[in-house]
């Protein structure tokens, strides 16, 4: 293996060092939100809950001054949305409802399923009550002025909801980030389309929108561009900002903060995409020891950042999930810790390999009959077969140094999510 080719965790630490946040900020409704970033610490302008309230249906009593096996007088009823008009008074208890508040005088809530009634209509305690009991104490969820979530979270339902609860519905975030897509070359038609009988159906721009989707970023699709290098300059003048320096996008601009482009990235005769990102603006790195996914071009034309992804769907696969979504969570500001989730199984199979790149098998895992986790990668890792990936439900990481592996054998394996 070549020294120049650099570790996945070099790449991305290379990556990451290289692209920029983009920082101009937006107020969107909440109902708009899912998966925006956060643009600044946001502060709780209420206690939650607001007040001592019940947490059982039953009945709200003082622990403090009853007597064990003393029958209460019932003084009232109190429902959610009313508060007692009179405080309780000694030798009382009021009926309450979940979430309404505490009566003043009352530390206490004995559950309805605790108590009888004699026969005069008075309450009978079948418990032991202590002070406290059965009382969500004001503010024990959230103080007010305490920072609910923090700058650089990615919002996700449980985020909105409480949010939500506080009285708010908008959110400070930051623009999406405007990803664009294309594929590069002349064997490819696009789906929808007739193709002549030397072309192949474009795959990948669909897939890697998805994946970015899933981010909840603005895809621009670029379509399907010739290896020429007249073609791929024409597109990258466009995709790319035209002021060095400058945030500012909007979608009457055709330009982008990434593009992600696929094909044309190695080192074969039409394999001009590097060349013409190195004669515009700049390559960061091309090459890293990874497979499926070799050749990956992490560049930049002025304020636009550049990912050249390999154009075998299998390999751009891996790459857009690799790469190019972590360079979208720096981008989009995200602070919040994302990685990809790696668990531990047992390998079913034995396996010989070439050491010197990291692999990323394409594998199915599942729990055994003891509960274990197992997994078993696909019967062909050729990156040229697509069915790898729709028949896997997670990568099987095999570290570079590592050319052997037995049944048996515990690897890391990343689920597809
Ligand atoms: P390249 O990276 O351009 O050398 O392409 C590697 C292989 O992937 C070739 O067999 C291409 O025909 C194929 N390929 C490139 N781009 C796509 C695409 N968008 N969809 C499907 N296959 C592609
Ligand atoms: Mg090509």
């Amino acid at each position: 293996m070549s020294s120049s080719w650099l570790s996945l965790e070099e790449a991305l630490s290379k990556a990451l060092a290289a692209t920029h946040v983009v920082s101009d900020i937006e107020t969107i409704s909440l109902f708009s939100a899912h998966r925006r970033v956060v643009a600044q610490d946001i502060v709780a302008l209420l206690d939650v809950p607001p007040w001592d309230n019940s947490a059982m249906d039953g009945f709200a009593i003082n622990a403090k001054s009853y007597t064990q096996g003393q029958a209460l007088t019932v003084q009232g009823i109190i429902p959610a949305g009313e508060k007692a008009s009179t405080p309780l008074s000694a030798g009382h208890a009021y009926k309450i409802m979940t979430g309404a508040p505490i009566p003043d005088g009352a530390n206490a809530v004995v559950m309805i399923e605790n108590c009888d009634s004699d026969n005069n209509g008075n309450v009978i305690i079948n418990d032991t009550p202590t002070q406290g009991q059965n009382i969500r104490a004001k503010a024990n969820d959230i103080a007010q002025g305490q920072v609910l979530i923090k700058k650089g979270t990615q919002l996700r339902a449980e985020h909105l909801m409480l949010l939500s609860s506080q009285g708010l519905d908008e959110v400070v975030v930051y623009r999406k980030l405007r990803v664009g897509i294309v594929a590069t070359g002349n064997e490819l038609a696009a789906p929808g389309e007739s193709r002549s009988d030397t072309q192949i159906y474009e795959s990948n721009r669909v897939g890697i929108s998805a994946i970015l989707s899933d981010e909840n970023v603005e895809v621009v699709d670029f379509g399907i561009v010739e290896d020429d290098k007249a073609s791929l300059t024409r597109l990258f003048n466009q995709a790319a900002s035209n002021t060095a320096g400058t945030n500012t996008k909007t979608s009457a601009d055709n330009n982008v903060d990434i593009m992600v482009s696929s094909g044309g990235v190695s080192v074969g005769d039409a394999d001009y995409v590097k060349d013409v990102i190195e004669a515009m603006g700049h390559i960061e790195f091309w090459k890293i020891a990874v497979k499926p996914g070799k050749p990956f071009a992490l560049g930049r034309l002025n304020n636009t950042v550049f990912c050249g992804l390999p154009g075998n769907p299998v390999s751009s696969f891996v790459t857009a999930k690799l790469l190019v979504l972590p360079i979208i969570s720096k981008m989009q500001g995200r602070q919040d810790g994302h990685t990809a989730l790696t668990v531990t199984a047992t390998l079913t199979k034995d396996i010989k390999r070439r050491a010197g790149r990291r692999d990323y098998q394409r594998a199915t895992m599942s729990y055994d009959d003891n509960g274990n986790l197992v997994v078993t990668p696909f019967k062909t890792q050729s990156s040229g077969v697509m069915t790898s990936i729709t028949s896997a439900n997670c990568f099987m990481i095999i570290h570079e140094d590592i050319s052997t592996l037995a049944i048996g054998d515990t690897v890391p394996v990343m689920p597809f999510t």
